[in-house]
């Protein structure tokens, strides 16, 4: 995005929101050679002398484009002495020279320096539009992929296009020309849903026995138990969607089929105690992600679980008290 701003303010029929790409200063930009475009990692040249040159370079004109673009990478890493200096710089700046801050940590940079700074945010992106620009790529590269892979991927990126390239990029460096599902589900870790529908069937009918037997099969067949339980703990949420009738969110890809499934589960189930269920888990996480003993922790979890008594509808109390 850095380079792209700096195409846009220094190609030669600009400043221009639609950078021609042909131009020197654009091509030299793509391919990394631009003589006024200055890219900085933040984190190893860090220190104050490195920003002292950066000011004696400053003096002098750019080469052959409208301004110098300074991009300074992971900028949250600077020093504070380092941003001391700095700010000299931008409290007044030459006016062929712009700093382009790039960080994911922006509280972590002093006030004086954001407070003259633009600042633009870059928000996550949905499912279907990473999926797409996966789509794209893969069609580029010719690599096959299927939409349940590509979703996963997707699910797993948590709308970071870095990150779901990145991901794309591990997965397709194991499985070549096509990928398949069992490729990404192996890849990524995922848990089979059926565990997750058979231990909310196993919890709902309060059959500690059968919990306990998939509890360990999960950890039998190498899953991550900390990765199972976070499944689980939005598996119940989206069983509370379906029970409320609402579209379960598509955090875990589930089917069709499955859906219907969940609904014959918690057909006969109070929304309350499914609530209540949720709610425990959610009291729990802190244990399953602080200690190494997972499989154990969520054996006492469930167990502690199961003893809970399911909440009563109000309803059924009130009809109760009629009764009596
Ligand atoms: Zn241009």
């Amino acid at each position: 995005m850095a380079r792209i701003l700096a195409k846009a303010l220094n190609c030669s029929r600009g400043p221009t929101v639609s950078p021609c790409q042909v131009c020197q200063s654009c091509l030299e930009i793509t391919s990394g050679s631009a003589t006024d475009v200055y890219e900085i990692d933040g984190a190893s040249s860090n220190r104050v002398n490195q920003v002292r040159e950066l000011r004696d370079d400053l003096k002098y004109l750019p080469i052959n484009s409208r301004y110098k673009i300074y991009i300074i990478d992971e900028a949250h890493m600077l020093t504070p002495e380092a941003f001391n200096a700095l700010l000299k710089i931008i409290e007044e700046p030459p006016s062929h020279v712009i700093f382009i801050f790039a960080t994911t940590e922006w509280r972590d940079l002093p006030a004086t320096i954001l407070s003259r700074c633009q600042r633009h945010d870059f928000r996550r992106i949905n499912a279907v539009g990473l999926m797409a620009h996966m789509k794209y790529v893969c069609n580029k590269e010719q690599i096959g992929i299927d939409k349940q892979s590509l979703s996963l991927i997707a699910r797993e990126a948590e709308g970071s296009i870095r990150d779901a390239l990145g991901l794309l990029e591990h997965v397709l460096s194991f499985s070549q020309s096509q990928v398949s599902l069992a490729d990404v589900s192996e890849f990524l870790g995922l848990i089979d849903t059926r565990f997750l529908f058979d231990m909310s069937a196993a919890i709902l009918a309060r059959d500690v026995h059968t919990a306990l037997e998939l509890i360990h099969e999960i950890w039998r067949a190498g899953f991550e138990i900390q990765r199972f339980y976070s499944d689980l703990l939005v598996y119940f949420h989206q069983l509370v969607l379906v029970k409320l009738g609402t579209e379960p969110i598509r955090k875990i890809d589930l089917s069709k089929l499955e859906i219907e499934q969940m609904k014959l589960l918690v057909g006969e189930i109070d929304v309350l105690h499914l609530i209540q269920i949720a709610d425990f888990l959610l009291q729990a996480e802190f244990s399953i992600k602080s200690t190494p003993q997972t499989k154990f922790n969520l054996e006492m979890i469930v167990i502690k679980l199961l003893k809970i008594a399911p909440a009563m509808p109000l309803e059924f109390l009130i009809e109760k008290l009629k009764r009596s």
